[in-house]
This record gives C-alpha cells, structure tokens and sequence, in this order.
C-alpha cells in the first residue's frame, strides 16, 4: 500500500516537473520537436518500463527526462526527498548533488537544496558531511538558517557536545524562542560535566543560565537545591525548594528526602512546606501527601494521620496510599486480620510493581523513572508525573 503512495506521488511530481521543463524548454525554443523529441522518448520508456513492473528503471529514466529548470527545481528536491524518505538515502543524494551542480539554480533554491543534501547525509548518520553544509548555510545568513540551526543543534545533541550544543542553542532560540526550554537542559548536562568534576561553582553558574534561558525549568531548580546542600547551605537549599513549590509542585516528590534532611537541620518546617505545596495544587502527588501524613503521624500519631490520608483518598483514590493507610493500621489490627490485611497488601502490591508513574506528554511514552529527555520522541521535559486517576 504504501508502494503504491509512494508510486502514485512520484508520478504525479513526475508528471508535473515533466510539464513545466517541457513548457520552459518551449519557452526558451529547446523544443524544436513538439513530438518526438528526446524529453518524449524518454518519457515513453519510461512508461514502457512501469508498465513492466519495473520502477526502478522507470524511475532513473524519468529523471534524466526531467530537464533542470528554475521552474522544475521543486520536482526534483520532492524526488530526492521522497526517496530519502523511503530509504532509498544513496539515491536521494545523487538527485541532490546533481541539482547543486546546476549553476542556474537562485540562491535561495541553491539553499533549500543544500539543506535537503545535509538531511540526507544526516539520515545515514555522515555528520561532518551534514555539519559542513549546514554552518554554510548558517554563516551565510540563508532563509534556511533556522532550519539549518534545528539540524545541527541536533547534531551536536546526538554526540552529547553540550558546549557546541549551547553555542548553536543560543542562535536558534533567537530565531525560535520556544526553543529555550530544550536550550535550558543543555546547560543543566553542562552543569552535571561540571558536577562530576567537583567544580561546584561552575556547575552552579551552568545552572543559573540554564534558568536565564528558561526559569521554569525544574531540573535547575532541583540540581541547585541538591548543590547547595552539598555545600551545607541548608538556608539556600530551602530557597530552591520553595522556588520548586512554586514552579511546579508536581515534581516535590523528586524532592523529598532533600526536603526531609533541610528539616532535620532545622532549615525547613516540613508540614508548613508540604501544606503549602498541597494547598496550592488543585491535585497532589500521592507521594507529597503521604509525606505530610508521616509528618502528622510524628507529631499527633496514627489516628490523625489515619484521618488524613482516608480524606486524602476518598478524594482521590490511589493504591499507594491504600498500602500506606493499611500499613498505618497494621498493628492495630488481630492477629487473624493482620494475615488477611498483609495477604491483601502483597496483592495490591504486585498490582503495583510494574505500573509506571511518568508519562511523555508529547508521544504517550511511559515509564517508571523520571527522564529529561523522552527516549523515545527525544522531547526535553515532555516526560511528567502521572497523577490523580492516571496515577496508580
Ligand atoms: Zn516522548
């Protein structure tokens, strides 16, 4: 089936590139010949050879028909990306290569061609090749550049090159500022280079540009919280934590146990931090109510935190915090009861186990742990927590 598109389309570009050459070449008095001239000859074997199943050669014959012309030059770079999108790549570069020779191509067309050339050698992973076409383009300020910007950006994110990756980030969100989102998390993996060299005050600098070019971005917010507890800085670590509740609550959880060692060095009020969080949120994270449950079970014990959490899930139920709630009460049931209750916990338990808690917002990719970038789509923070009925 998707031969036959493919074929149909191709005719059709075929068809209309066919025309326009020919009615160009009339124009220019090419054509002496109306019929049987070599354009049609061409075109006649050409249809001799679809007619004996055989594409290929129908293929190449139509193109060496195709005379290349200003007004013809779309066909062939819808030819040669129609094979690049087939898998044809070797083919598509030739179409390309050829059309770049020509010395009657405008500058933008030139452009455009060139551009099609860099994604075809992109496809069969010739970077440097790619990568030479595409800083042409840019440095020659071509209508492309943007285009050509997205594609090296790329490039350099494919072989993790966060520097160059910043470098050309930074052009392009000036072209396309919603760029500054994904401009953001390659500061955040210059950030964690800097990280693993112990050279805290560059990372903490890589994390403030990372929040110049995007200050929703919580995984700054969380790496400068974590870097500032390192540093012992108890009081500066809040100040991200709160800017996290602030930014969006959703992510608390990834916060948790920084939350928790902030509050045993007296830096942090746990339940006025966790209460804030949940006031302000239309729903919660199961994981940040439970934690506010623990912090009322410390300080008035289990019957309030009971409490609590089965208003907590009569709103919106979880089997997580159904185990939670069974294990607040295990010890207070008998003896007989309790080997039912952890008979029925090991069931939801295991119902449980395998479930995922993050899902890409972009392509519907989920997975249990928490990543930057989706490893399916490649989207930086498309990747969020599941919650409410979603969230088991
Ligand atoms: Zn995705």
């Amino acid at each position: 089936m998707r031969e036959l598109l493919f074929l149909g389309l191709f005719m059709a570009a075929l068809a209309i590139g066919w025309y326009l050459g020919r009615r160009e070449a009339i124009k220019v008095r090419f054509l002496v010949e109306p019929h049987g001239s070599a354009i049609d000859r061409h075109y006649f074997i050409g249809l001799n050879y679809l007619l004996n199943e055989q594409p290929d050669e129908a293929i190449e014959t139509f193109i060496r028909a195709l005379e290349v012309n200003p007004e013809t030059v779309e066909t062939h770079i819808a030819i040669g990306r129609l094979f690049c999108q087939r898998g044809d790549v070797e083919r598509a570069i030739k179409v390309h290569q050829n059309l770049l020779a020509r010395p009657n191509l405008t500058r933008e067309q030139g452009d455009r061609v060139q551009y099609e050339l860099a994604r075809d050698y992109l496809t069969v992973g010739m970077y440097p090749r790619a990568e030479r076409l595409l800083d042409e383009l840019i440095s020659n300020q071509s209508p492309m550049r943007a285009d050509a910007l997205v594609d090296l950006v790329r490039i350099h994110e494919r072989e993790r090159d966060w520097e160059q990756a910043v470098e050309v980030g930074e052009k392009l969100v000036t072209e396309r500022p919603a760029f500054a989102a994904t401009l953001a998390h390659y500061h955040c993996e210059r950030a964690l280079t800097a990280q693993r060299k112990r050279d805290w005050q560059q990372a903490i600098t890589h994390l403030g540009s990372a929040l110049g070019a995007n200050r929703a971005n919580v995984r700054a917010i969380l790496m400068l919280a974590e870097l500032e507890e390192q540093q012992g800085n108890h009081r500066e670590c809040v100040k991200w934590l709160n800017q996290l509740a602030e930014t969006d609550p959703d992510f608390v959880p990834q916060a948790l146990p920084l939350a928790r060692r902030c509050a045993d060095n007296g830096a942090l009020n746990l339940s006025g931090y966790l209460d804030k969080v949940i006031g302000q949120a239309r729903s919660s994270p199961i994981a940040t109510v439970m934690e506010r449950a623990d912090e009322i079970k410390k300080h008035s014990g289990t019957a309030p935190a009971s409490r609590y959490m089965v208003a907590h899930l009569q709103a919106e139920p979880s089997l997580r915090g159904l185990i939670y709630l069974m294990d607040l009460h295990e010890n207070a049931v008998e003896p007989k009861g309790r080997e039912n209750l952890l008979a029925l916990r090991g069931v939801i338990e295991a119902l449980i186990s395998d479930a995922h808690q993050y899902r890409c917002q972009a392509c519907g990719f989920s997975t249990r742990q928490l990543h930057w970038q989706c490893p399916t789509c490649h989207g930086w923070s498309t990747i969020r927590p599941l919650k409410g009925h979603k969230a088991i």
